[in-house]
């Protein structure tokens, strides 16, 4: 399944597309979309229309005002970011003594 390597609270770098080199952390995870909703990244601007609104942090907008809405990016456009080595990295697997699975970066073999 597409997505089971990115996780909420991940912080991941966009690889391509037009939000490219950005980095933010995942605030959703959309897996049967194959999508993620990340913090800054893919924002699009739009008109609140009729009164009040608030925005998800609870932030008071003015009428007619222009508000940021997050859109979603394709998870196969964003890799994790490595702790360990500060790259983005693709994400490996590895088994540990107890059975568990963790992910490692690819590049260092930290676990992410
Ligand atoms: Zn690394």
């Amino acid at each position: 399944m597409p997505g089971v390597d990115i996780k909420k609270d991940d912080n991941v770098r966009v690889i391509s597309g037009k939000d490219r080199g950005k980095e933010g952390r995942v605030v959703r995870v959309m897996p049967l979309e194959g999508r993620v909703m990340v913090d800054g990244v893919a924002l699009a601007k739009k008109h609140s229309r009729t009164g009040a609104q608030r925005t998800r942090t609870g932030q008071q907008l003015q009428q007619g005002g222009i508000i940021d809405v997050e859109m979603s990016v394709d998870i196969s456009n964003v890799q994790p970011v490595c702790k360990s080595c500060g790259q983005p990295t693709r994400v490996g697997h590895r088994i540990e003594a107890d059975g568990s699975k963790v992910r490692i970066c690819r590049k260092c073999e930290a676990e992410l």
